[in-house]
């Protein structure tokens, strides 16, 4: 049906396709390499490669006749285990392959520069298309970390979101338009026209589900032109709640910074050129503001006021420059899940002002004891809350993989419950997948699991995409 070369059976494409920065999952490659067989997900027997939407339709139709179960891959950059198949499937009776479905061949990208548009296939990798729109002067402009390794239909499914957020919006933002396949087989195109009224909308439903209820085949996107001038401003604060509270009275006024990372003082004083930052062990608010010309006035004074009003100290302004430079794609806040017995991983946590605080003192208490490392950061702020980057290591004892697998649940199980307890939602961006699946359960509540189960069955009623 897509011919024989964009098939694939070897050992190699079907273990890049299975793969994701999953701490479990490195885990469990981990524990198998010494003979054992705990966590590993049921492999894809074949790795298919469509070339076109007809393709990907013609695919799910089959997969429905031959009972099998489709796992859509980007650039396996999630971090969650998004696209992890049950251990189970290989041992469910009744049940075909599981086929993993790369996007990779959709990768055309056209452009509607009047309307600011720009439609690219679900295959293209994030930095190729903001490198073409650079070249002419656009930009996506938001810049999630894995930016050469994500590609536009993992990011549409997982509602990335990026360093630049505060200006530009997440994914769900960007994405004005859609082409998907639903599991029936179904081709679907959302038109890019601005609002709407009508509150059914397979558009909104596509967008950060993972590969559950659609397979996304060309996403149309919101580009704006490069702005002329970025200034910095960067400001150190005596606690976290006094540095909270300048984020919240700056989006409180209309003053909306590009960029703000708010760094604790074990992030200041994280080795490694990762962060290249001064003033150790205090709070460290970095904000950027960007526009054609003049950046310095208006909303920059009005934010700076406010620091200074909170009792924030000026530090060195080029320390946002560097830090994003170094940062755009930094892979350090996973790299103790290399060692056998260490684990990391990174909490996406988001809170109401009025939560806030709280959930970072009771996920700090939660998590502290366990933890050798602990770091939160806040890197995205609304007018009526902010996120809350909880990025943590540890290292079990013994140092073996199932150690490490154990800690790692407990930990994150300790983190995420007491971030639930705390009003904080668990899920800002990186997705559900399987690592944070029981929390976002919880968080939905019984009625809306079952509510989002009835639509994806109605959706999916044979199963060829992943289960919630
Ligand atoms: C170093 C590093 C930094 C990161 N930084 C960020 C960050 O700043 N912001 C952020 O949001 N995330 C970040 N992530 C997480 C990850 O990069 C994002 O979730 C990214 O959007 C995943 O895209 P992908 O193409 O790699 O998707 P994959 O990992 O291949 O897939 C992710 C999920 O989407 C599904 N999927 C993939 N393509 C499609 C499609 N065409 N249709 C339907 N479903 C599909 C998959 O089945 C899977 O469930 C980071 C990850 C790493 C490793």
């Amino acid at each position: 049906m897509l011919g024989a070369e964009h098939i694939r059976i070897d050992e190699e494409s079907r273990a890049r396709a299975a793969g994701s920065w999953d701490p479990l999952l490195a885990k469990a490659k981990q524990h198998a390499a010494v003979g054992g067989g705990v966590g590993l997900p049921a492999t894809a027997e074949a790795v298919v490669f469509p070339g076109d939407t007809e393709s990907v339709s013609a695919l799910v139709r089959w997969a429905n006749g031959a009972k099998a179960l489709l796992i859509p891959v980007g650039g396996a950059s999630n971090v969650v285990g998004a696209n992890a198949a049950p251990p189970a499937w290989a041992m469910a009776a009744g049940r075909g392959s599981v086929v993993a479905v790369d996007l990779a061949r959709l990768n055309t990208v056209r452009w509607d520069e009047e309307s600011l548009l720009v439609h690219a296939g679900a295959g293209v990798r994030l930095a190729a298309l903001e490198e073409q729109l650079t070249g002419h002067d656009y930009t996506l402009g938001y810049l999630p970390q894995s930016l050469q390794l994500a590609t536009v239909g993992g990011a549409v499914a997982t509602n990335a979101v990026g360093l630049l957020s505060a200006r530009y919006g997440r994914q769900r933002d960007l994405t004005v338009g859609l082409e998907a396949v639903l599991p029936n087989g179904d081709v679907i195109r959302t038109r890019p026209a601005p609002g709407a009224s009508a509150a059914f909308d397979l558009h909104d439903l596509l967008i950060g589900s993972e590969g559950r209820l659609g397979i996304v085949t060309e996403a149309t996107l919101r580009m704006s032109p490069v702005p002329r001038a970025r200034a910095w401003a960067a400001f150190t604060f005596a606690s976290f709640s006094d540095a909270v509270d300048a984020i919240r009275l700056i989006y409180r006024s209309d003053a909306r910074p590009a960029f703000l990372r708010l760094f604790d003082p074990e992030g200041t004083t994280a080795p490694g050129p990762e962060v290249p930052l001064v003033d150790r062990g205090q709070h460290l608010l970095v904000l950027a503001f960007e526009g054609d010309e003049l950046v310095q006035t208006g909303p920059y004074q009005v934010a700076y006021a406010i620091c200074q009003t909170i009792g924030g100290q000026e530090t060195a302004e080029d320390i946002g420059e560097a830090w994003l430079d170094a940062n755009r794609a930094g892979t350090g806040a996973m790299a103790a899940n290399g060692r056998p017995g260490g684990v990391a991983d990174v909490l996406a946590l988001s809170a109401p002002w009025s939560s806030l605080k709280a959930v970072e003192a009771q996920v700090r208490a939660a998590i502290e004891p366990l933890a050798t490392r602990l770091e939160m950061q806040i890197g995205h702020a609304y007018p009526h809350g902010a996120a809350l980057d909880v990025a943590f290591e540890a290292q079990a004892e013994p140092a073996t993989p199932e150690a490490a697998m154990q800690l790692y649940t407990r930990i994150t199980a300790a983190g995420l419950e007491a971030a639930h307890d705390a009003g904080a939602s668990v899920t800002h961006h990186y997705g559900v997948g399987r690592t944070r699946r029981e929390a976002f359960l919880r968080e939905r509540g019984a009625a809306g699991v079952a509510a989002l189960r009835a639509i994806k069955s109605a959706l999916d009623p044979n199963g060829v995409l992943l289960s919630l």
